[in-house]
């Protein structure tokens, strides 16, 4: 499969068509908008520069860079994966080969850390947030630039998932609030936090072959594979996390489709208490899930 089409010579929008027509043709899910973010990507225009410059002509350099976009986007490649970015939280992430690419899903987490706070008076507070497998930094990243007095630590156990939340936290001017540590889950971590927030590795190992090949050939292997039941993590996480929260503190996940029950076993098990309900994301399923420590 190949996206062969001249791109040199033709209109911005003509390309624009163009694009989305072949995207459409090897079953891309969303030509038209992925066709608009790769066009602009390589010629460096915003979506108003895409409508300004519509009938200027693309040059033969422009052509070779939309072509190669061209070809991995057709070979599934997730359009946030050629551009190296994605917005999540209205903050613009970077992204390396060692990250998930932040899903609008996990923002569910960071909207139920945010109401609780809202419901308790704390968002001014001084609180201490650790982020348990930060990948880009998505989750802490958006709650630091949502919380004024906060301050974080994100952990994971890739360096290069490291090097890339901490090139985030620079970018987006959180770098003095923001600190990461390489360990295994919170293995290296001393405490009190306030909120303790996870999107862990939750897909059971049986069902990799079945993912969406955006996925399954692109996000990296550790941050998605939850072993033979998918709650590996939760397992490992909830026992650290009961010990470092903060009387009061908050634990949240991102779980599976089907998982909100069996992680919320698993904190009660640990001793914490589940006051709140697991919040459905936009297609209704139960993504997050919350507890609480107790004074104990
Ligand atoms: N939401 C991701 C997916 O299904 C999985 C992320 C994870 O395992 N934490 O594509």
């Amino acid at each position: 499969m190949s996206a062969n089409i001249p791109f040199a010579g033709l209109t911005v929008e003509a390309a624009r068509r163009a694009l989305a027509a072949n995207l459409k043709d090897n079953s891309i899910e969303s030509p038209d908008l992925d066709a608009r973010l790769l066009i602009g990507a390589a010629l460096d225009l915003d979506h108003t520069g895409l409508a300004t410059q519509a009938a200027r002509k693309i040059a033969e350099d422009e052509a070779a860079i939309i072509e190669t976009y061209a070809q991995r986007r057709i070979a599934h490649e997730p359009v946030a994966r050629i551009l190296g970015r994605k917005e999540f939280w209205g903050l613009d992430l970077h992204l390396s080969r060692d990250t998930l690419v932040p899903r609008p899903d996990t923002e569910t987490a960071v909207e139920a850390a945010l109401d609780i706070l809202r419901s308790e008076s704390r968002v001014g507070h001084a609180l201490r947030i650790a982020d348990i497998g930060t990948g880009s930094g998505a989750i802490l990243l958006a709650l630091l630039s949502e919380l004024p007095a906060a301050t974080g630590v994100g952990t994971d156990i890739s360096a290069g998932a490291l090097a890339t939340a901490e090139m985030n936290a620079q970018r987006l001017g959180l770098a003095s609030r923001a600190s990461f540590i390489r360990c295994d889950y919170a293995a290296a971590l001393s405490g009190p936090f306030d909120l303790i927030v996870s999107n862990p590795p939750y897909i059971r190992s049986a069902d990799f072959a079945a993912l969406d090949p955006d996925v399954r050939d692109h996000d990296p292997h550790l941050a998605l594979d939850g072993g033979t039941d998918g709650l590996n993590a939760y397992r490992a996480i909830v026992p650290q996390a009961a010990s470092l929260l903060a009387p009061h503190g908050i634990l949240i996940f991102e779980v599976g489709y089907d998982q909100s029950a069996p992680v919320g076993e698993i904190m009660r098990a640990a001793g914490l208490t589940l006051p709140h309900p697991p919040r459905a994301d936009l297609g209704g399923i139960h993504r997050a899930v919350m507890g609480r420590k107790t004074a104990f």
